[in-house]
C-alpha cells in the first residue's frame, strides 16, 4: 500500500518539471594583445577571452612563454585549503563506510571506454583524448572514473573477495570540451563505487554519502533521481520516444536531429530553448518500467526517506553514459545562479551489466562521481570558513649558525606536534618580526649567536613585548604550558 502511494506521488510529480533558467551563452570577445604578448610559443586560441580556463579574479597573465593548454588550469597553493577540506571529508567518509582507496592509471586501452561508455555518447565521440602511443597502441586519457575501476576489479580477481567490494578514488579526468565556466578539459572527481551488492540500499547509501559529503561542507544540495530500468525496458521506451520526436522533427535543434538517429535518450538532455517544451510533453520512462524495476526504485526511495535525504524525481534524467541500469541521480546546488543552473556537482547510478560487459562475471554495481572543481567553486564563496589557522608561535633566527640550529629546532617542534611559523630566507630580525606580527602569533622565539652559545632561546610575548630567556631543551614544555 505504502509503495502504491509512493508510485502515485511519483506520477503526480512527474508532470512537475523544474523550470531551469536559460543557459547563459559564453561570450567570447577577441582581445587585443599588447605587443609583448603577440608571439606566445603556444598561441591562445583566437577569440579566447582568458587563457586556459582562468577564473574571475585571477590576475591577468602577462608573459609570453609556455602556458597551460586551453581548458586546463593550475590548482595553486592559494586555494589549497578548499581542496584539503574536500579531501579530508571524503577520506573520513571513505574510512567510516569502509571504502578502500584505489588509483588506476591515467592512460588506458581506448577500447575500455568505447566498450563501456558507449560509441554514440558525446564523451567517446567528441571529447575523449585518444592517440596512438609509441608502440602504436590506441590509448585514451581517462575521461571518467568508473570504467577503470571496473577493469581493475576484474583484472585483480576482486570477484573472489568477500562482497561487496567498495572502493573510492580521486583522480583527474580529461574531456576535450569547449572550455567555459565550470567546464574544463582536465577536471578532478572524487568517486565511490560498490561492487557485488544488488540491493537498492547500496544505491541509497551511496547517494547519502555524496549528500553528506556536500552538506557537511556547507553546500545545500538537491538530489535529482530517476530510474532508467533495464536495457529491454529502455529499448521499448526508446522506440516510443523516437516515434514521439520523429513527429516533431522539424522543431528540433540540429544536434537533436542527429541524436534522434544516434542516441535518442540524449534528446531529453537538450538544453536548447526550442527543444525544452517538446521534452515536457515527451513520454516518460517510468511508464515503461517492469514491475521488478519499479519495485527496486520504490524501495530505494523509501531508503532515502529513512535516511532523510531530500530528493526530487526527475523523469527526464538519463545521464550521458550507456552503462547505467535502474538508478541514475545527480546533485545540484539549491541556490543556483543562471550560469550554474545546468551544471551538476556530481552524479552516478547503477551499472549492473558493466562488469560482465568488460569480461568479468555478472556483478551488480553502483557508484557516483562528484566534480572537485565545481565543489571548490562553491566553497570559495565562504573563504572565512576555510581559512587555515595561522601558527601561534614564530621562530626567528639571527646569523648563519643560528639558522642551522633553527632548522633542527623546527624539526623537534614538528615532532612534538607544534605548528610554528618561520622564514629561513630572511636574515634581518626586523623582517622576521614583521612576519610574526602579520601572522598575529602569540610568541616569537628568537635564536641569536649568544643564545646558541648559552643553549638558550628568547621567548618574546608579542602582545606585551616582554621577553624571557628559556633553556632551549625545555622550550617545548614551556610553550605547551603557555599555549
Ligand atoms: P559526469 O561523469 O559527466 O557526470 O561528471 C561527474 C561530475 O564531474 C559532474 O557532475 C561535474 O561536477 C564534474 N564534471 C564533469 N565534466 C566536467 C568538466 N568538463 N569540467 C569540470 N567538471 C566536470
Amino acid at each position: 500500500m505504502a509503495k502504491k502511494k509512493k508510485m502515485n506521488k511519483q506520477k503526480a510529480k512527474k508532470k512537475v518539471v523544474k523550470k531551469t533558467a536559460p543557459k547563459k551563452r559564453a561570450v567570447f570577445v577577441a582581445k587585443k594583445m599588447p605587443v609583448a604578448e603577440k608571439k606566445p610559443v603556444i598561441a591562445p586560441a583566437v577569440g579566447e577571452q582568458k587563457p586556459t580556463g582562468a577564473e574571475e579574479g585571477d590576475a591577468p597573465q602577462k608573459h609570453s612563454g609556455l602556458q597551460a593548454l586551453r581548458g586546463m588550469k593550475d590548482i595553486l597553493p592559494k586555494e589549497d585549503q578548499y581542496w584539503y577540506a574536500l579531501l579530508d571529508h571524503a577520506i573520513r567518509l571513505a574510512q567510516f563506510y569502509e571504502f578502500g582507496w584505489i588509483q588506476t592509471p591515467l592512460l588506458e586501452d581506448a577500447r575500455l571506454y568505447t566498450r563501456s561508455i558507449g560509441k554514440g555518447t558525446d564523451i567517446v565521440e567528441k571529447e575523449m583524448y585518444v592517440f596512438e602511443d609509441r608502440d602504436m597502441e590506441r590509448v585514451a586519457l581517462r575521461p571518467e572514473g568508473t570504467a577503470g575501476v571496473v577493469r581493475a576489479y576484474i583484472q585483480h580477481g576482486m570477484l573472489n573477495l568477500p562482497q561487496p567490494v567498495k572502493m573510492w578514488y580521486f583522480a583527474s579526468m580529461f574531456r576535450h570540451e569547449r572550455p567555459q565556466k565550470g567546464r574544463y578539459r582536465e577536471h578532478h572527481q572524487i568517486g565511490f563505487e560498490v561492487f557485488g551488492d544488488p540491493s537498492p540500499s547500496a544505491d541509497a547509501q551511496l547517494i547519502a554519502i555524496a549528500y553528506t559529503l556536500l552538506s557537511d561542507l556547507g553546500i545545500s544540495v538537491e538530489v535529482r533521481i530517476n530510474s532508467i530500468g533495464m536495457p529491454d525496458e529502455r529499448a521499448r521506451y526508446i522506440m516510443e520516444l523516437t516515434g514521439y520526436y520523429r513527429a516533431k522533427r522539424s522543431y528540433l535543434c540540429e544536434d537533436c536531429k542527429k541524436r534522434l538517429n544516434r542516441n535518442p535518450l540524449r534528446l531529453l538532455d537538450c538544453k536548447e530553448e526550442g527543444c525544452k517544451p517538446l521534452r515536457d510533453e515527451a513520454p516518460q520512462i517510468v511508464d515503461w518500467l517492469s514491475e521488478p524495476s519499479k519495485k527496486f526504485f520504490m524501495e530505494l526511495l523509501e531508503d532515502l526517506d529513512e535516511l532523510q535525504v531530500p530528493y526530487s524525481l526527475d523523469p527526464f534524467l538519463v545521464r550521458g553514459l550507456d552503462y547505467y541500469s535502474h538508478t541514475v541521480f545527480e546533485f545540484y546546488t539549491k541556490e543556483q545562479d543562471a550560469e550554474t543552473a545546468q551544471s551538476a556537482l556530481g552524479g552516478g547510478g547503477r551499472y549492473d551489466l558493466l562488469v560482465e560487459q568488460l569480461g568479468g562475471r555478472p556483478t551488480p554495481a553502483v557508484g557516483f562521481g562528484v566534480g572537485m572543481e565545481r565543489i571548490v567553486t562553491e566553497l570559495k564563496k565562504r573563504p572565512d570558513e576555510f581559512a587555515q589557522k595561522p601558527p601561534t608561535v614564530f621562530l626567528a633566527h639571527l646569523g648563519q649558525g643560528a639558522r642551522r640550529k633553527a632548522l633542527r629546532l623546527l624539526q623537534d617542534l614538528h615532532a612534538e606536534g607544534m605548528r610554528v611559523g618561520f622564514n629561513l630566507a630572511k636574515t634581518s630580525l626586523k623582517a622576521q618580526l614583521d612576519i610574526a606580527d602579520k601572522q598575529k602569533v602569540l610568541y616569537t622565539l628568537i635564536l641569536g649567536q649568544k643564545e646558541m652559545m648559552d643553549g638558550t632561546i628568547i621567548v618574546r610575548d608579542m602582545e606585551s613585548g616582554a621577553q624571557e630567556i628559556v633553556d632551549v631543551t625545555k622550550i617545548v614544555p614551556f610553550l605547551k604550558k603557555k599555549l
